[in-house]
């Protein structure tokens, strides 16, 4: 069986203050071993985090695809690993929106995390239109097709699904719709890489708090959550964690 993995993304939040939070994150989930938990932090927070809270894994938001040269402003992988980070997340909408993160890119900056010895969180998912144009679980599947990396596997892979109309806003696919378009994720992921997929873990993202997780992390092929605001705090982010 695959180990439920909750983790948070603070986006362009966090300071140094906010290390207190990180320590009560880690007691919430020393309190909840079944449960894998991680967190992704500004790059300026990765050392200060992995040095203060050791027992906590921390990751970046993005790296870049190559491994050093003139790329003024960029981070690689090694970089981020140096610092004290054990992964990354790729591919989240908001960079494939801002930055215009290409399918192809993504996939470049996930097998260049693998090639340092490092994690990948994979994100996916579909626009309001595509949901309500009926193409969501097409959109979502190209997407997966398009960016996963090579030599994909549960031991440093795992995907996010993350409807961009439910990020931040409150709203939430059913848990119907959660389950069909995670079935729909593995089902696709069997044809690419075969049993492989099994191994995977799906999280759900967007809008996760500690009042729905329980009923989305019991829904079929949720494997975890990836979650934004509600992993500010450790008051918010510990339910989370004991719902997983
Ligand atoms: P929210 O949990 O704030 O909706 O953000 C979800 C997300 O984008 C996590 O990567």
């Amino acid at each position: 069986a695959r180990r439920k993995l909750i983790a948070g993304n603070w986006k362009m939040n966090g300071g140094r203050n906010s290390i207190s939070e990180l320590r009560g994150i880690a007691e919430a989930a020393r309190a909840h071993v079944a449960v894998d938990v991680a967190i992704a932090l500004p790059a300026t927070l990765i050392g200060l985090a992995a040095e203060q809270v050791p027992e906590l894994p921390i990751g970046a938001q993005d790296v870049h695809a190559v491994d050093k040269g003139p790329h003024t402003g960029c981070i690689s992988a090694g970089m981020i690993r140096e610092a004290g980070a054990r992964f990354s997340i790729v591919g989240h909408s908001e960079r494939r929106c801002d930055q215009h993160e290409t399918d192809a890119e993504v996939r470049a900056k996930a097998e260049a995390l693998h090639r340092c010895g490092l994690g990948a969180i994979l994100c996916v998912g579909e626009q309001l239109a595509d949901r309500d144009a009926g193409r969501a679980e097409a959109v979502v599947t190209e997407q997966l097709a398009g960016s996963l990396p090579a030599d994909a596997s549960g031991e440093w892979l795992s995907i996010a699904y993350e409807p961009i109309w439910a990020i931040g806003t409150g709203r939430t696919p059913t848990v119907e719709d959660v389950a069909a378009m995670h079935g729909a994720i593995r089902a696709r992921l069997h044809e690419l890489i075969g049993d492989a997929a099994d191994g995977v873990r799906l999280l759900y993202g967007g809008s996760v708090t500690g009042d729905n997780a329980g009923e989305l992390l019991a829904a079929g092929d949720v494997d975890g959550a990836l979650v934004g605001g509600a992993s500010l705090t450790a008051a918010k982010f510990a339910p989370i964690i004991a719902a997983g």
